[in-house]
C-alpha cells in the first residue's frame, strides 16, 4: 500500500458520465454538480446530473432489455455474476483509494470494501442456479399446483454515498441474480465508485440496458421513483428520505425496499472484555467512519460500575488518534462528507451544549491548522448524556458519541429500546444467558454481541421501525427482489 497525490488520485477516477442502454454520455439535462475532495475542499470534478427526461431514457433502456435478460440461460447468468465478482476482487485496491477520495472515509475502512462486494456478488451467483419454486400439496380437490419465483422487471436502485462500494453488492447482487433489469442511482456526491462498478459490469458481459447508472441528487431519485415503468424501488438513506420515498411509490403501489438510518445503542456490562469493547466502541462510534455509517454504535451505554473506566479509556483513544487525508493508510480518522454536514453537525454540538443535554468531555469544534481546508470535525464525547435529548434520540451522522450509564439489564434494555430507530443493537457481556436474552429483547433488526459484524453477505440485514423494512443480504435479500407466481392445474 502506499500513498498517492491527489492529482494522480483524481487523474484515474472513471470520466463523470451517465450510462444507459449500454451507452456512456455525459450529455445530461440535470445540470452540473462541483464534486470537491472532503479532505481539502478541492474541486476533483464536474459531474452531470441527471434530470427527468434522462431518467425517461434509462427507464426505457432498462424495460427493453428485460426480456432478453430474463430469460438468459441460468448458467450464463450465474457465471456473469461470478466474473463481476471476480473483477471486484482483482480491482480491490483502487476501489479503496477512490472509495477513500470521493466519500473521505480512511482507507483501513475502505480497503475491504470491494472484497465484501466481491463476496455479495459471489453469495448472489450462487443463487442463480437455486432459486427454483415449490410444488404445493393442495386440497381439497385434485390439482397439480407449483409456484415460480419471477423477477419484478424494472429496478430501481437509489443508494448513499457512505460506502456504495458495499450497497453495490447488497442491491445489485441480488437484483441481477433474481432476473431484474437495473437503473442505480448513486449519490452526486460519491459517484466514481459505481461508474467503476458499471464498467466491470460491461466488461464482465452483462448486456447492455441491464444496468443503468444515472447520477443525480433528489430531483432524479425522485423521477425515478415516480416512473410507472419501476417495478420495485430498493432505497438506502436517511429516514426522512426514506418517507418522501415511499409516499412517491405510492401513487404507482410500486412496493419498495427501506434501508433507513440508526442511532444504535452499544450495551456494555461490566463483565465484559472492557479494554477491546472500549476500543471498538469509540473507533465504531466516532472515529473510524467519523460516526458517518448507518449501523455506527453512536449511543454507549455502560453499566454504571465501569462508566469512569470507560470514559478514561474512550477519551485516551480519541485524544491520541490524530485525523488526516483518508487516502494514506497510516490515516485512522478522515473529514465528514461536506462543508454542510461539518457546519451541521457543530451545530448540533453547540445546541446539546446549550440544552445541557449531557457533558461535553472533548471535541466538539472543527479542526484547523494543516487540515482546515477539510471538513474535519474533532472527535466529539458527551458523557452522562439524557436519553431523551436531541444528541440522544438524533442520528447525527458525524464523529460524536453520547455516553450514559445504567444499573441493570432491564435499565440497560429500556434506554435502548428508547428511540424511533431500529437498525442494530450491540452486546457485550462474558454471561452466555444475558447476551442471548438482552439481544432478544432489542428492538432493532440487527444485533452485534462482543463485536461489530461487517454485514457479511449470506446473513439477512435491516431495520425496524424508522429504521425501515425488508433485508439485504441472505435468502431474504433475493427474496425482495422477486415475486411469487402460483400455478394451479385442475385435475392433475
Ligand atoms: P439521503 O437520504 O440524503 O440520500 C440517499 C440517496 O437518496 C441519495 O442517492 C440521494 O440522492 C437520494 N435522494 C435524496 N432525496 C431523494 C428523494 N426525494 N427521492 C429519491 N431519492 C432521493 O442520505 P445520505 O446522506 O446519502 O446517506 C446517509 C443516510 O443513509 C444516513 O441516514 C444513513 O444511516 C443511511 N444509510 C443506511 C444504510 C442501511 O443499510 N440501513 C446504509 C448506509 C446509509
Amino acid at each position: 500500500v502506499v500513498t498517492i497525490s491527489q492529482e494522480e488520485l483524481v487523474a484515474r477516477l472513471p470520466a463523470p458520465r451517465l450510462l444507459v442502454g449500454g451507452q456512456w454520455t455525459a450529455e445530461s439535462e440535470g445540470g452540473r454538480f462541483t464534486k470537491r475532495n472532503p479532505a481539502n475542499g478541492c474541486a476533483i470534478a464536474e459531474i452531470p446530473l441527471a434530470g427527468p427526461s434522462d431518467v425517461d431514457v434509462a427507464v426505457d433502456a432498462a424495460v427493453s432489455a428485460f426480456p432478453g435478460w430474463r430469460d438468459w440461460p441460468t448458467d450464463a447468468r450465474r457465471n456473469v455474476l461470478f466474473r463481476i465478482s471476480q473483477l471486484l476482487s482483482e480491482h480491490a485496491d483502487e476501489f479503496g483509494l477512490m472509495a477513500s477520495l470521493e466519500s473521505g472515509l480512511p482507507r483501513v475502512s475502505t480497503a475491504g470494501m470491494a472484497h465484501l462486494a466481491a463476496e455479495y456478488f459471489l453469495y448472489y451467483g450462487g443463487w442463480v442456479d437455486k432459486l427454483g419454486g415449490e410444488v404445493v400439496p393442495i386440497y381439497p380437490g385434485q390439482a397439480f399446483d407449483y409456484t415460480r419465483p419471477e423477477p419484478y422487471g424494472v429496478v430501481g436502485v437509489i443508494i448513499p454515498w457512505n460506502g456504495p462500494t458495499v450497497s453495490l453488492g447488497q442491491t445489485v447482487a441480488p437484483a441481477l441474480a433474481a432476473g431484474n433489469c437495473v437503473v442505480l442511482k448513486p449519490s452526486e456526491l460519491a459517484p466514481f465508485t459505481s461508474l467503476r462498478f458499471a464498467g466491470l459490469c460491461e466488461q464482465a458481459g452483462l448486456p447492455p440496458g441491464v444496468l443503468n447508472v444515472i447520477i443525480g441528487g433528489a430531483p432524479a431519485g425522485e423521477a425515478l421513483v415516480a416512473h410507472i415503468g419501476v417495478d420495485k424501488v430498493s432505497f438506502t438513506g436517511g429516514v426522512e428520505t426514506g418517507k418522501r420515498v415511499q409516499e412517491v411509490a405510492a401513487r404507482n403501489l410500486t412496493p419498495v425496499t427501506l434501508e433507513l438510518g440508526g442511532k444504535s445503542a452499544n450495551l456494555v456490562f461490566a463483565d465484559a472484555d472492557l479494554d477491546r469493547v472500549f476500543t471498538l466502541a469509540i473507533f465504531g462510534g466516532a472515529i473510524g467512519a467519523a460516526g458517518q455509517g448507518c449501523v455506527c454504535p453512536t449511543r454507549l451505554l455502560v453499566e454504571r460500575s465501569v462508566y469512569e473506566q470507560a470514559i478514561e479509556r474512550i477519551l485516551e483513544i480519541a485524544n491520541a488518534v490524530q485525523p488526516g487525508d483518508p487516502t494514506d493508510p497510516d490515516v485512522y480518522m478522515g473529514p465528514v462528507i461536506t462543508e454542510a454536514a461539518c457546519e451541521r453537525i457543530l451545530e448540533v454540538v453547540s445546541k446539546a451544549v446549550d440544552d445541557g443535554a449531557g457533558e461535553l468531555l472533548t471535541g466538539g469544534h472543527r479542526l484547523g491548522g494543516d487540515l482546515a481546508d477539510g471538513y474535519y470535525v474533532a472527535t466529539t464525547i458527551f458523557g452522562n448524556v439524557d436519553n431523551h435529548s436531541d444528541l440522544a434520540q438524533r442520528e447525527i451522522f458525524g464523529p460524536v458519541l453520547a455516553v450514559a450509564s445504567f444499573d441493570d439489564e432491564d435499565e440497560a434494555v429500556s434506554l435502548a429500546n428508547d428511540t424511533r430507530y431500529g437498525l442494530a443493537g450491540y452486546v457485550n457481556t462474558t454471561d452466555l444467558r444475558r447476551a442471548h436474552h438482552v439481544a432478544a429483547r432489542l428492538e432493532a433488526g440487527y444485533i452485534g454481541v462482543n463485536g461489530m459484524p461487517i454485514v457479511p453477505p449470506a446473513a439477512p440485514f435491516g431495520g425496524t421501525k424508522d429504521s425501515g423494512y425488508g433485508r439485504q443480504g441472505g435468502r431474504a435479500g433475493l427474496m425482495e427482489f422477486v415475486r411469487v407466481k402460483n400455478i394451479f392445474m385442475e385435475g392433475v
